[in-house]
């Protein structure tokens, strides 16, 4: 099953406290394609300018990526450059220069009408709308945000919320959309809006999954020794999560189960940490169905705990003898 992505690809500049990459492949939907594309086929609706290096569209083209919707425009590529602080969680946006995506509303090609999942990755709420208007019949659609939006165009923002299944925030996004200290009042909010699914991204923590039936998941982290660059991990999350979603045909009245979204947030998580150890895409390059299969096991092992206990039931264990 195909999944069709809008946003951004850019070329980055980011530093940790430790390095420092320039004008590296990046942008929302880079992370998404890369990551989804080792599950299904992925269809790319973005713009790049004509300074946009070809080796990063070869490389697309060695994957199950459709580009037909990626616009090549004379001019410059989206560039963003961002530093991260010591705990490598928060970050400051040095530099956004919009480039070719000033002028740009996504047009979706006749050949990706059959994607059933749509991923709206960060770019502008009004454009995110347009690609609503344009994609009326996907079984799941899926927003991400940030800052930004939140602070500049809420009112859009708000109307994509209403229109979407699922919604992806960090936490400090859903304290600052919904003025809400505590997470939980704020996604009850979100809920309330009309959606079926509210992902809470917790960085390096893992992610809670709250769904409009009351259901709560919490999902495991991967306890990373060392983070090399956190970006994008957000959009590789999604594209785990949308990736997992799109190999399994949903069973009731073409709505995922529970148990499905869950395994697609822990595939999420996964991805996401995989990301995390190198610069830009580069560790998902090489990123095998095996290497994902193998932290599956691990993340049940870490998260797994006895469901059997009950009060009085206290077993002595022995006492240790001094
Ligand atoms: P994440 O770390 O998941 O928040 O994603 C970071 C990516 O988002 C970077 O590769 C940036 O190029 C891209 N990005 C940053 N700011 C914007 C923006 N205003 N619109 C679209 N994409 C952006």
């Amino acid at each position: 099953m195909s999944i069709l992505v809008v946003g951004s690809v850019a070329l980055d500049t980011v530093e940790t406290p430790f390095a420092r990459v320039e004008e590296t492949l990046g942008g929302a939907a880079s992370y998404f394609v890369t990551a989804a594309s080792l599950y299904s086929q992925v269809n790319l609706v973005a713009t790049v300018g004509s300074d946009f290096p070809a080796e990063h569209l070869d490389f697309w083209r060695r994957r199950p990526v459709n580009l037909s919707g990626l616009k090549i425009e004379e001019g410059r590529t989206f560039r963003w450059a961002a530093r991260y602080h010591m705990d490598m969680n928060t970050r400051d946006t040095l530099d956004t220069q919009l480039g070719v995506y000033a002028g740009f509303h996504p047009s979706i090609p006749d050949e990706y009408s059959s994607s059933k999942l749509l991923f709206l990755a960060n770019i502008q709420p009004e454009l995110q709308l347009e690609v609503l208007e344009q994609v009326p019949n996907a079984r799941l659609t899926v927003l991400d945000t940030m800052e930004l939006w939140i602070m500049t165009e809420r009112p859009q923002l708000t109307e994509v919320i209403k229109r979407v299944d699922m919604l992806l925030m960090s936490e400090e996004e859903i304290r600052q959309y919904t003025n809400c200290a505590s997470i939980v009042k704020g996604v009850r909010q979100l809920l309330d809006m009309g959606l079926h699914y509210v992902v809470v991204k917790q960085g390096s923590y893992g992610a809670l999954l709250f769904c409009a039936d009351g259901t709560f998941f919490s999902a495991p982290t991967y306890p990373l020794e060392e983070v090399i660059d956190p970006t994008g991990a957000g959009d590789a999350f999604a594209g785990g999560l949308l990736g997992y979603l799109s190999t399994i045909e949903p069973q009731q009245h073409s709505r995922y189960s529970i148990d499905e979204i869950k395994r697609g947030v822990v595939h999420g998580n996964i991805i996401g940490s995989f990301v995390c150890e190198d610069f830009s895409i580069s560790r998902l390059r090489t990123l095998t169905m095996d290497d994902i299969a193998e932290r599956y096991q691990c993340l049940v092992m870490f998260s797994h705990f006895d469901p059997h206990w009950r009060p009085g039931q206290i077993q002595t264990v022995g006492v240790k003898q001094f």
